[in-house]
């Protein structure tokens, strides 16, 4: 088995795969104005997607996430879903979404393969919710939520992002939420791409005050596995739940990547915040380029940077996460 590893021995188990750069939502420190369609893009049909998933899995992809744009905006879904679950050697499949499809579509998407969640909620306050996504459908989301919860994923994780004046007082309503509930709410400091910046001006703040909570109300911070993502996870006797929290901001952030990106176009992007993105697309064509495109893939990744230049202002070339699949 060849397991891919960069320059600075990184290993990359881990694919992050965009199925669409379309969303319904207007994150504020997304999509605000709504997706508009950049031409007439044509995402990575399913042939596609399969060829590409069997060829990082031949070298060492064990672990794949959908996401985008918004992944569950594809009528194809639960087809991808269930294509990519059979693909040998990958032992976790994870979709990321913005939950508006959950209560209609997600024991359909498990009956298929999916093993674990990931629901962005930012808030739990209906009035904040608005005001960040620009939608009202906070209460069916919360329900997709707790039937995802009893059709028993392995793992159930909910993404907030921190924003100062908006989300940055919300760990009581969280604990109450989690002290019975098995989930995982991951507190995310807003990243600056090249979209938001008057946005990120106004709602940065960085995660240590809700650290410093955390551990004043006893919470415990667990020791990181070898081939943890980048949360740092607490946990707390007399609650269900967990808390996590990922900090793209703080220092040795990068040390510890073990991920690879491709985007709904098929570009392989070496890092959220690089300079440039690599079309496989070409040898997506035919099951009988496998050999190249692995050929391909593993070259690039001896050039992937050590680090992002998020601290210098540089959110390289990606103008919102939408655009490459957070
Ligand atoms: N639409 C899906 C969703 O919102 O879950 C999947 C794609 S979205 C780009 C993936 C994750 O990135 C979401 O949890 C979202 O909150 C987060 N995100 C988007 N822009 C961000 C930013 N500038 N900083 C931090 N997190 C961001
Ligand atoms: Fe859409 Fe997700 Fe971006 Fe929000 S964060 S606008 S739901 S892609």
């Amino acid at each position: 088995m060849r397991v891919l590893s960069d320059p600075l021995g990184r290993t990359f188990p881990y694919l992050r795969l965009s199925l669409t750069e379309a969303c319904n939502f207007r994150c504020g420190y997304c999509l605000p104005d709504g997706y508009v369609a950049d031409g007439r893009p044509r995402f990575l049909a399913r042939d596609e997607i399969v060829r590409l998933v069997t060829a990082f899995a031949t070298v060492g992809m064990r672990k794949l996430r959908l996401t985008g744009g918004e992944p569950t905006l594809r009528k194809d879904l639960t087809a991808i879903i269930g294509d990519v679950a059979q693909v040998a050697g990958i032992a976790k499949l994870a979709l990321t979404t913005n939950g508006c499809r959950l209560p209609d579509h997600v024991a359909g998407w498990h009956a298929a393969g999916l093993d674990a969640l990931n629901v962005s909620v930012d808030s739990l306050d209906p009035a904040r919710f608005h005001a960040i996504t620009g939608h009202d459908r906070l209460d069916e989301i919360l329900r997709g939520i707790d039937h995802a919860l009893a059709l028993g994923f392995t793992a159930v994780k909910l993404n907030v992002v921190l924003l100062r004046g908006l989300t940055d007082d919300a760990l009581p309503q969280w604990l109450d939420y989690i002290a019975e509930r098995p989930v995982s709410v991951r507190f995310i400091e807003l990243m600056r791409t090249g979209d938001n910046v008057a946005y990120f001006e106004r709602h940065h703040v960085r995660a240590t005050t809700l650290e410093r909570q955390l551990e004043d109300a006893g919470w415990l911070r667990l020791v990181r596995a070898p081939d943890a993502g980048p949360s740092i996870d607490y946990m707390h006797p007399s609650y269900a739940g967990r808390i996590g929290i990922i900090a793209p901001y703080s220092r040795d952030f990068c040390a510890g990547c073990n991920r690879l990106r491709v985007t709904a176009r098929g570009d392989l992007r070496l890092c959220l915040f690089g300079e440039s993105g690599v079309p496989l697309r070409p040898l997506l064509q035919q099951d009988d380029d496998r050999d190249e495109l692995v050929a391909l893939i593993s070259t690039q990744l001896g050039l992937k940077a050590s680090g992002h230049g998020l601290h210098q202002g540089n959110s390289g070339i990606t103008p919102h996460l939408a655009s490459i699949g957070g």
